[in-house]
């Protein structure tokens, strides 16, 4: 999405622009070259992520040497990392905030030659120096123009839990004003788009492009219950009928919310439920009951939006007895689908400060930079459960939520099964065709 957003930015600053999603259209480099060699672009803008960046630093040297093109450098590894970033020698810039503000006036200056000392949120090398510049100021989201979507194939853009011909990701607000220990959302500041942009993009995605369902990105989406319920009015009002999903917390919303959620299309809720016992969700900051969990997720079940509940096994201080509340928990409630995930040492949250402590060094650097490291490195220090441990209870998790009578049932009669599984039949005739055709 990040990119798309850029690419409608530079369209709009005159510029011929194309979108390549490699993993989406499972491109090899010597696909991507041929679309790099007809295009013959000035400028390439690639987004680099924390888990492979050598990987992609090298497929991009590749690219680079065959095409001299200048390259810039977006996305959670640069913004993180933005010295070892532009210490790579084909790299020319990097943008260290989230490029909205700075990537026309970057790359205007670059096609028009000009410094680019004075534009804010990047770094570059001017000889043997490394310049870099102020912190990219926040945009107004609401000035953005809509995501380059007439860049993309809009037909293979799907998830497993889609229900409608085609889908999208759209983006209603960002950052999250809650302060989860184990969560980076609380990084970025909240920030939110007027209702009225959003549903002038929900009218785009459905008119110009066939869009039927979409996915908010929003850490959380109903932070604020007046401009929810406005949303719902608003998206109703306007005549579109689309399919919607969002993520929230359970105890941002209620029974008459909920009511207008399903009727302006809200098919889904993901909720972050995280843990089923207080002591774990208290240490995490989460400042919510399980009893409050639970009645929530009742109500969604209730007025027939299917509820996906997050996990989280490894919190803080876990042991053996909270991971068995926490699939007892999970269990007990009315959920459609539910992801155990094992907690993670991610960037600015109390799980990666507890290791830096205790190895005093970057495991994500060591890993950047081809350091052996061990699986035990990459669990939360603060339970006493090993990797191999916690790596059995998320077995024993799924298959204590998903392989029960009850559960196989609810599934078997809830409304959107049959949606799923034609949705899922027919991408993959879809992407069979593109694979046969070449494309
Ligand atoms: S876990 Fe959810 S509520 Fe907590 S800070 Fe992150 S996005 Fe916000």
């Amino acid at each position: 999405m990040g990119l798309l957003y850029y690419a409608s930015l530079l369209k709009k600053a005159g510029h011929t622009v194309r979108v390549i999603d490699s993993e989406m259209n499972g491109s090899s480099l010597r696909k991507i070259s041929r679309t790099i060699k007809e295009f013959g672009p000035q400028v390439v803008c690639s987004s680099i992520n924390v888990f492979s960046p050598a990987s992609e630093f090298s497929a991009l040297k590749k690219l680079k040497d065959a095409f001299k093109f200048t390259l810039i450098c977006r996305g959670h590894f640069p913004r993180i990392y933005p010295e070892e970033t532009i210490q790579n020698s084909h790299v020319d810039f990097a943008l260290t905030g989230k490029g909205l503000f700075s990537i026309p006036l970057l790359v205007n200056a670059i096609e028009q030659k000009k410094d680019t000392g004075n534009i804010p949120g990047i770094i570059y090398k001017q000889g043997r120096q490394i310049i870099r510049t102020a912190e990219e100021p926040l945009v107004d989201l609401n000035a953005l123009p809509f995501p380059a979507r007439e860049l993309i194939d809009n037909r293979i853009y799907t998830t497993a839990l889609t229900t409608a011909d085609r889908f999208t990701t759209v983006i209603g607000s960002l950052g999250c004003p809650y302060q989860c220990t184990y969560c980076q959302e609380k990084n970025t500041p909240y920030q939110t788009r007027d209702v009225n942009n959003i549903v002038a993009e929900i009218v785009e995605c459905k008119r110009k492009f066939g869009i039927n369902e979409l996915f908010f990105l929003d850490p959380i989406f109903t932070v604020d219950r007046a401009r929810t319920m406005d949303f719902c009015a608003k998206l109703n009002k306007s005549g579109v009928r689309m399919k919607w999903v969002m993520r929230t917390r359970a105890d941002l919303v209620d029974e008459e919310m909920l009511s207008l959620l399903a009727g302006s299309g809200c098919v889904k809720i993901h909720y972050g439920i995280e843990s089923g016992n207080q002591r774990i969700l208290d240490g995490l900051n989460r400042q919510i009951t399980l009893g409050k969990v639970k009645e929530t997720v009742k109500l969604t079940a209730k007025k027939h939006i299917a509820v996906f509940g997050y996990f989280m096994i490894g919190n803080t201080g876990e042991t053996v007895e909270s991971i068995q509340d926490t699939i007892a928990f999970a269990r007990s409630l009315p959920l459609n689908f539910a992801q155990f995930m094992k907690v993670a040492p991610i960037h600015y949250t109390d799980v990666h400060k507890r290791s830096l402590d205790k190895f005093k060094s970057d495991i994500w650097l060591e890993h950047y930079k081809g350091i052996p490291g061990s699986a035990d490195k990459w669990k939360p220090q603060d339970t006493g459960l090993s990797t191999k441990e916690l790596n059995a209870w998320i077995r024993r998790a799924y298959r204590g939520f998903y392989l029960r009578p009850g559960y196989l049932w609810r599934m078997l009669t809830f409304r959107y099964t049959p949606f799923y599984i034609i949705r899922q039949l027919k991408i993959a005739a879809l992407l069979l065709r593109l694979r046969i055709a070449g494309r």
